[in-house]
């Protein structure tokens, strides 16, 4: 604040005074009473300038109060001058002017309560009105016995002048006690200054005004004595603090609240007891004393009710802080929960996403596929059926292999999207896994139109698959299964689709297979051969038949096969139709172990028994491949019957070559070191082109039983099988003619230029003594009859 805006004002007041002190001695009446309303106005200017200041001030009505106060005072004491000194009237007993001078009181009174109401609560501003009321009648109950010796003259006195003097007394009264509760009351906040010389100033009016009362009513009271002067320094006390009250940002409020341990002087009920004790001292008189006491008596009762509601209303406001607390804390934790729930909420999408969809190919997943199903089964109507289709990409394992899983991932991508492209409305298409798809189509339809729909899924891989820089002719594997006809459960259905798809693939690339009777047979038969398979004793239930291998056109013994019997608890089942089985179920490696110990301890009996260097061809599945142990196996088995590697050859079904070129290379490692031949079986009925044998490490082809069967009749078929010779001789690998029954087919190999023959012409496979009797009991016999 700037000092200029307190000293200037605090000057003027200043000067004001103590001219007004100097004429005052001078008993100059008619000065006085042109000077006495000069200070009051300037008091009035002070404030209302600190009102019109007050805009948005919660304390604007209080300055107005203060001001007009001021401003009655200096009306009344202008009115009093020109009456006295223009019209030579007599101001006192003008009721009008006795009424303007009442004024201040009630502008006070009402600056007070607007104060008062501004800074405390409802029951705290019970509690004062209480005190107030409580002060203030034992006060007048004091003054009755004090001054006017307990008679009634009082009342008459102040009855004598009319209400407007007793509303005065009543408001000075209850303006004292107010304030000095005020100041007795628990606060918060550090009272302001402007408070502090406001309600001074307020005081030192009400006191002064009940003491102008008492002398006006002893007949005493003469104009512009000192009474007046103080009066005049009360308004100039709330001027001074309407200056220091410029811009004041003050925080105050005030309780009323009796704590046990806050002394006598919150307690305004001791207040009350100095009057009694007054009363007692001045004479002891029953009624007066039993007045006191009386107001002291339902002051305590109604304290206690009225602090019992301040209390209450604290403990109520605590828990209405508290309440905030609580739901400000709630309200952040069911942010922090909402935030929660939306993360979850996001992770669950993506835990839908996921558990629903295939990640690389987008397609639903066998999750998905296989609930859709169970509940496109579970509602299905009489006239629909819902055919599954299970389709497998053939030779898939050779892209991954060969190309990485980056480009196999990109062709399977695009499988899906050729898939999807097909458009079809109630179809469900899903990836299983690897290169296996399944379609689900449900409708009415026609046996042929499910055809038909295969052939489309076929085609759409007619045109090549174009990933980075490299091209790939894919081709697929078609299994249904029809429900209601097929299958009468979501599993069964699965699984007759996956075995339809297993036939399709057997009879070639892009096929299709529908689940039949026969295949449900095959199934049933699987089955049984699978359970058998387990609990086999290999030693009791097999043998080993071996065939023998002729060079022509001398037919001199060179080898002999290994072919395995298996005579079951259901008698002889083929190794055409149980070796298959085995492989898929995994007995193969038990199973080959086997068939490696007994051929390796056989062609070791017969060499040495009869001193020759003959080849004991054993048949390896390409599953056996897969156990790395397999090698180790063979080479201890070798070592422990002291069997030279030449004594063996290995035959590898020609699947491998065409399956994996990758695989080849890494098959060619195993052998590396172990000094066995190996002979591609079968070659011819796979797919193979020729240009592969130039690639690999055989020693020896084993010309297909189907070409050669052939060979007599179709001229195509014999010039497969001279083209093979040629390309053998021509790179240095041997060929063997399998399945040899006739002389023409002899005579046809011979010209051919073929090497080697195997077949019924020449000997059946047999157990191994009936081997040995035929062909090596008499093996010089044999030899020379060949030669
Ligand atoms: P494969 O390796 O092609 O064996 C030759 C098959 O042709 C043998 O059938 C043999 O009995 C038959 N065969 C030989 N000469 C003639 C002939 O002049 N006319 C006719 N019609 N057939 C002839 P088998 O013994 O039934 O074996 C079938 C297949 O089972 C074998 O074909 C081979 O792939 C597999 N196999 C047999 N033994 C084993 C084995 O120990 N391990 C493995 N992994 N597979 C085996
Ligand atoms: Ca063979």
């Amino acid at each position: 604040m700037e000092k200029r805006k307190i000293v200037i004002p605090l000057t003027m007041f200043c000067l004001y005074y103590l001219t007004y002190l100097c004429f005052n001695f001078s008993n100059n009446d008619a000065l006085m009473d042109i000077i006495a309303p000069l200070g009051t106005l300037i008091c009035f200017i002070v404030i209302f300038n600190r009102y019109l200041k007050s805009k948005g001030e919660k304390l604007r009505h209080f300055w107005l109060f203060i001001a007009m106060s001021s401003f009655a005072w200096a009306a009344g004491d202008i009115i009093w001058a020109v009456m006295e000194l223009c019209f030579k009237l007599d101001p006192e007993k003008n009721t009008i002017l006795t009424g303007i001078y009442i004024l201040p009181n009630v502008l006070f009174f009402l600056a007070a309560a607007v104060f008062l109401c501004l800074h405390i609560k409802k029951w705290n501003m019970v509690q004062l009105s209480l005190d107030i009321a409580a002060i203030s009648t034992s006060s007048f109950l004091l003054i009755w016995v004090l001054f006017f010796n307990r008679s009634s003259a009082m009342f008459y006195i102040i009855t004598k002048d009319g209400f407007m003097s007793e509303t005065s007394i009543i408001l000075d009264f209850i303006i004292i006690a107010g304030i000095a509760l005020w100041f007795l009351s628990v606060r918060a906040g550090k009272t302001s200054l402007f408070v502090i010389l406001v309600f001074t100033g307020i005081s030192i009016y009400c006191f002064n005004d009940l003491y102008y009362y008492y002398i006006y009513f002893n007949d005493a009271y003469i104009p512009n004595d000192i009474i007046d002067g103080i009066y005049i320094l009360s308004f100039i006390f709330t001027g001074v603090g309407a200056v220091f009250g410029n811009k004041i940002n003050y925080n105050e409020s005030y309780t009323f609240e009796r704590k046990p341990n806050e002394g006598v002087a919150h307690n305004a009920g001791i207040l009350l007891l100095c009057p009694s004790l007054i009363i007692i001292i001045r004479g002891f008189d029953i009624y007066s004393l039993f007045a006191s006491l009386a107001i002291i008596f339902i002051y305590e009762i109604l304290s206690i009710n009225t602090q019992n509601a301040i209390k209450k209303n604290l403990q109520l406001d605590k828990e209405k802080h508290l309440n905030i607390i609580l739901e400000k804390k709630i309200e952040e934790r069911t942010r922090e929960i909402y935030k929660v729930n939306e993360e979850l909420k996001e992770k669950n999408l993506e835990l839908a996403f996921l558990s629903n969809q295939d990640s690389v190919t987008k397609l639903y997943n066998r999750r998905f596929f296989i609930n859709a199903i169970s509940s496109e089964i579970d509602k299905i109507k009489d006239d629909q059926l819902l055919a599954v289709l299970f389709v497998d990409m053939d030779r898939f394992k050779t892209i991954n292999d060969s190309y990485g899983h980056h480009i196999g991932d990109h062709v399977l991508v695009e499988l899906s999207n050729r898939f999807r492209s097909l458009q079809r409305e109630n179809v469900i298409i899903a990836r299983l896994g690897g290169d296996e798809f399944v379609f689900a189509v449900l409708g009415t339809h026609e046996f042929e139109e499910i055809v038909k729909f295969s052939e489309e899924i076929i085609s759409c891989c007619n045109k090549e698959f174009i990933i980075d820089d490299y091209r790939f002719n894919v081709t697929l594997s078609i299994g249904a299964s029809i429900f209601p006809i097929d299958a009468k459960d979501c599993t069964t259905l699965m699984k007759n689709a996956d075995m339809a798809m297993y036939h399709a693939k057997s009879k070639g690339q892009n096929k299709c297979a529908f689940f039949n009777k026969v295949l449900m047979e095959k199934v049933g038969k699987t089955n049984e051969i699978e359970m058998m398979l387990r609990n086999a004793d290999y030693d009791k239930e097999f043998t080993l038949f071996y065939q023998p291998q002729f060079s022509i056109p001398d037919k001199k013994l060179l080898g002999i096969e290994a072919l395995l019997r298996w005579n079951s608890p259901q008698g002889l089942i083929s190794p055409c139709e149980f070796i298959p089985i085995a492989e898929e179920m995994g007995h193969i490696v038990p199973i080959g172990e086997w068939v490696m110990k007994e051929a390796v301890r056989q062609i070791a009996i017969w060499n040495r028994k009869y001193s020759m260097q003959l080849k004991m061809g054993i048949n390896i599945s390409p599953k056996q491949l897969d156990n790395k142990n397999f090698i180790n196996v063979l080479k201890e088995k070798m070592e422990s019957e002291y069997v030279d590697s030449k004594w063996l050859d290995i035959e590898l079904t020609e699947r491998i070559t065409i399956e994996d070129e990758y695989r080849i290379a890494e098959i060619s490692d195993l052998f590396q070191g172990v000094g066995t031949s190996i002979s591609i079986d079968d070659f011819g009925t796979g797919y193979s082109s020729l240009s592969y044998l130039k690639m690999f490490f055989f020693d020896r082809i084993k010309i297909a039983q189907p070409l050669i069967d052939s060979i007599g009749e179709d001229t195509y078929d014999k010039e497969i099988v001279k083209a093979i010779i040629t390309l053998a001789k021509s790179i240095g690998i041997k060929t063997i003619a399998e399945g040899v029954e006739t002389e023409q087919q002899l005579d046809i190999l011979t010209e051919l230029g073929c090497e080697e023959i195997q077949g019924f012409l020449l000997g059946k496979p047999m157990p191994a003594e009936l081997f040995e009797k035929v062909f090596l009991n008499n093996i010089e016999k044999i030899n020379t009859e060949g030669e």
